[in-house]
């Protein structure tokens, strides 16, 4: 079953049970200055749950757009490292805003993943996990759908303090949350990892593909909990992980939509198509996030949203530069990406030639700087040290547009570190430094006007605005 038909019976079942199939909403959260990128399904319902919007509907299903690169979820350097992880990925989701509650989630995820009817998939392969003290929600599973309780298991109190751990969901530091009961797919003794709760839980053997969070809560800025109006639910599904499942496949990467990026990305970078290629990976995974980005109206720039873009455009380009690519051809891949997903999401039909032009302008600029930025690292990583020292790190940074995380992404393929106070002790003196100058030529005020000029070398002032700007969200 290929990925666009799994979204399309999601959707449809839950149309079924009474649903209002409802559309992905944009990257950009809107509204939402807690947020920095739409990170799950609820995001657009979170004031309905909060009881602050009302909708002429109770349960909702949707398939949504989500970028985890920054903020609470942050799967950035996950990517390229594990079978599971995108920067951009699809979230199947189904709500209830004060409608049916745990018992009804809970029937409903396994009607839709193993009756025949629909995904039929094997429940011996199939665990779950509940939050530690959610008596109710470990019987429906054991005694309701017959989950033998050597399968559930309890994970929250051994974490930490009330609701600290994983099976505690939470959107960002405040809003809703609950605790949650999660669906995992085990994928055989042949590949490493242990079930949820065991140290080895961090493997790829059994993956989590189906998280349903009992909205309870509301978490406020102190930190307190405030019970919502009513009870809701909240679940998310990654489109591209139980694509694996059902394509009896291991790695996200090996679906039919990634297979058809990896090949257009090896065409792209002339190299000859490889499963084994981490850099191909990253490349076909941040096309999506990047054009999507874009689509939704954000712009490589040198803060906030605009920055992280730039951190994964340049991210992508560096990869590509490791495969031997030094010419542009990034932004070519966006007509592949189109081709694969244009269907179901038409703003990158829409939007495409905005899209190609934006990712080639920032692959005209990171050109300018990447191949000497190379070079200085190479030099300072001949000395056979394990750590990048912070001065060359902020050099690559100021000087040649390396975002720091870029940087650390260079040094961890080779099993190195940057060392990140000495980067953080270059920026204050940098700092310093052009306070002082510019307290000395202006009388006090900054001589330049926060125009996107970083990343063009020593010949340009680094005045402390355009520093600080891009310090600003631009670190892990
Ligand atoms: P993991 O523990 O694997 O990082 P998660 O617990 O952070 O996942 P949730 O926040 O519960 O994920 O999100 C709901 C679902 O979205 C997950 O069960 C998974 O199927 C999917 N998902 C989460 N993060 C990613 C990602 N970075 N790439 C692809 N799918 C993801
Ligand atoms: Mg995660
Ligand atoms: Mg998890
Ligand atoms: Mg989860």
């Amino acid at each position: 079953m290929k990925a666009s038909e799994i979204r399309q019976k999601y959707l449809d079942f839950f149309a079924s049970k009474g649903h209002q199939v409802v559309a992905s909403s944009s990257l950009v959260p809107w509204e939402d200055p807690t947020l920095l990128f739409t990170n799950a399904g609820m995001n657009q319902f979170k004031d309905v749950f909060l009881g602050f919007d009302k909708r002429p509907y109770t349960r909702a299903t949707t398939s949504q757009k989500c970028v985890r690169a920054g903020g609470k979820h942050n799967d950035l350097e996950n990517v390229g490292y594990t079978a599971r992880h995108h920067t951009f990925f699809e979230m199947l989701g189904n709500f209830s805003f004060g409608d049916y509650f745990k018992r009804d989630a809970i029937h409903y995820a396994w009607e839709f993943l193993t009756s025949s009817d629909w995904l039929n998939l094997p429940k011996d392969k199939l665990m779950v996990t509940v939050y530690a003290s959610d008596d109710e929600a470990f019987d429906i599973w054991n005694k309701d759908i017959g989950v033998p309780a050597d399968k559930i298991v309890r994970i929250g109190d051994n974490k930490g303090a009330p609701y600290a751990s994983d099976n505690f969901w939470q959107m960002g530091d405040t809003g809703p949350c609950g605790p949650c009961t999660e669906i995992f797919y085990d994928h055989g003794a042949d590949i490493w990892g242990g079930p949820p709760g065991s140290p080895e839980e961090d493997g790829d053997r059994f993956i989590e593909i189906w998280n349903n969070v009992f909205m309870q809560f509301n978490r406020d800025e102190s930190g307190t909990m405030n019970p919502l109006p009513k009870p809701s639910v909240d679940t998310g599904m990654g489109l591209e992980r139980i694509s694996a499942v059902l394509q009896h496949v291991h790695s996200n990467y090996e679906i039919d939509l990634f297979q058809n990026l990896i090949h257009a990305a090896a065409r792209e970078t002339g190299v000859p198509f490889s499963m084994e290629e981490p850099s191909l990976k990253v490349i076909a995974d941040h096309i999506r996030a990047c054009s999507f980005l874009v689509a939704d109206g954000v712009m490589p720039s040198n803060d906030g949203r605009g920055y992280v873009l730039r951190r994964i455009i340049r991210r992508a380009i560096r990869h590509g530069y490791k495969l031997g690519q030094k010419g542009l051809f990034f932004h070519k891949l966006v007509q592949d990406l189109t081709d694969e997903m244009g269907d179901a999401y038409p703003e990158l039909r829409q939007k495409q030639s905005v899209i190609e032009d934006a990712l080639r302008q920032e692959e005209i600029k990171f050109a300018e700087t990447l191949d000497k930025g190379m070079a200085l690292l190479e030099q300072a990583l001949a000395n056979g040290d394990k750590v990048l020292d912070g001065k060359t790190a902020f050099q690559l940074y100021d000087t040649f547009g390396f975002p720091l995380d870029l940087t650390a992404d260079i040094c961890r393929e080779r099993g190195l570190s940057v060392d990140q106070a000495g980067f953080d002790a270059a920026m204050d003196t940098q700092r310093a430094q052009s306070r002082a100058a510019s307290t000395f030529k202006m009388g006090g005020k900054l001589d330049y006007d926060g125009a996107d000029t970083c990343f063009e070398g020593y010949t340009e002032s680094s005045s402390e605005g355009r520093v600080l700007a891009l310090y600003k969200d631009g670190h892990p």
